[in-house]
């Protein structure tokens, strides 16, 4: 595009296509592909069936039969958009019955439904604290979260991932009144737990408050798939009035939106504070109505649930075999989230590739999203997969570490 005769002359603007061509030479140009479901875990990417390890529906509840009707119901007893925040008329009985319910499955005092996971971490910490006060965030958090972090304006101590020894001398060292530890239940790219019942230990003896997000746990872990707290209910983690609990419900939920869960004080505080809740037109009733389908599923029938573990117990076992002498390494992980460490990015890549011309999509995760010499494979493993997808996915492993410089 040329500049216009009436422009005040070079702007930054036309350097846009400039550092699009330098991420392009950096590699780091992304694309997206349109997809479609096909059946069970494989998914029509450009038009070519392919066999996907790479969704975070993790129970398969986004394909489930009552989740679906409920959302064509809500659409039909609700309409389709909510039509203004929450706070004015977009709180729908629907998404009132939601948030019940939702605290009684992680067995807190309170829950509030928000439209997406990423607004509501982006929000509720700078809700909570501000301008002198202490945020304390591990390495590895989510995006959102370290955003959130970013818009508190409170003094960010950064610890190493999962290094609690590093926190607790931050916690001592701070002289902030209010201190906010945040941390992932389940870390996103390794699948690895916090030591929740450690952290919060920590934060007792520091007055700080704990907010987990369980983005990769809420339906996976714990007994129904009631979460990472519930996971460690028998340490009295859940009763503590010092834990936030933040969980997304478009993952293994299989819908959309997101949910905060604590005492009726902090939830209430929240309700009052958070912009992204307050400002925002609220999450549609149809939604909260196939959530509500998609937590009666997860708790009532524990099939789904068995089937991701039994893939994931599969997955790990078979894999030993096949990676011994490549020099490639299994992250422990008890999670659907199974990283495959392979090295350097010019190896994970023809890994990559040579399982996509197998017809199977498992994405590569390089620097800078993980650190330097650890380019990895992020295999999701689903319960929509059959024993004999896995089977697939761990023969197409075989075969590329056989060919592995
Ligand atoms: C996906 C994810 C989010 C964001 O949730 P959305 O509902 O997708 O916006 C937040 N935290 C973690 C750890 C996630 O993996």
């Amino acid at each position: 595009m040329t500049s216009d005769p009436d422009d005040c002359g070079p702007s930054w603007l036309d350097e846009i296509p400039e550092r699009l061509a330098a991420l392009d030479a950096a590699h780091l140009t992304r694309r997206r592909r349109a997809v479609r479901p096909a059946a069970g875990a494989a998914m029509w990417v450009d038009g070519r069936e392919m066999l996907a390890f790479c969704s975070n529906d993790y129970l398969g509840l986004s394909q489930h039969p009552a989740v679906r009707a409920a959302a064509i119901d809500g659409a039909q007893r609700y309409g389709v958009g909510s039509g203004a925040s929450p706070m004015v008329s977009g709180h729908s009985e629907a998404n009132a019955a939601l948030e019940r319910e939702l605290a009684d499955f992680v067995g807190l005092e309170r829950a509030l439904y928000f439209y997406a996971g990423y607004a509501t971490n982006a929000s509720i910490v700078p809700a909570l604290v501000g301008p002198g006060d202490a945020l304390f965030s591990d390495a590895l958090n989510h995006a959102c979260l370290i955003d959130g972090a970013r818009l508190s304006k409170a003094e960010i101590h950064r610890f190493e991932h999962a290094d609690l020894a590093q926190l607790e001398r931050q916690l001592q060292a701070s002289p902030a009144r209010r201190k906010l530890v945040i941390s992932d239940a389940v870390f996103s790219m390794d699948g690895d737990v916090a030591d929740i019942p450690a952290l919060l230990a920590l934060c007792e003896r520091h007055d700080a408050l704990l907010l987990l997000d369980d983005a990769h746990g809420f339906g996976v872990r714990g007994p129904q798939g009631r979460g990472s707290l519930a996971a460690v209910a028998r340490t009295g983690a859940r009763a503590s009035r010092r834990v936030l609990y933040m969980a997304t419900l478009g993952k293994a939920a299989g819908v959309s939106g997101a949910f905060v869960a604590g005492s009726h004080v902090l939830v209430e505080w929240l309700l009052q504070k958070t912009r992204s809740y307050v400002f925002a037109t609220a999450a549609p009733a149809l939604l909260a109505e196939s959530v509500r389908a998609a937590l009666r599923a997860i708790r009532d029938e524990p099939v789904h649930l068995a089937r991701l573990h039994a893939n994931i117990a599969a997955f790990r076992a078979g894999i030993a075999r096949p990676i011994a002498g490549t020099g490639w390494t299994l992250v422990p992980s008890l999670t659907a989230v199974q990283a495959l460490v392979i090295g350097a990015n010019d190896e994970a890549l023809r890994v990559m590739h040579a399982l996509a011309d197998a017809g199977l999509w498992v994405p590569a995760i390089r620097p800078p999203t993980v650190p330097e010499g650890t380019a990895r494979l992020r295999i999701a493993l689903s319960a929509a997969h059959t024993p004999e997808d896995v089977a697939t996915l761990l023969e197409a492993l075989a075969t590329a570490a056989r060919t592995s410089a």
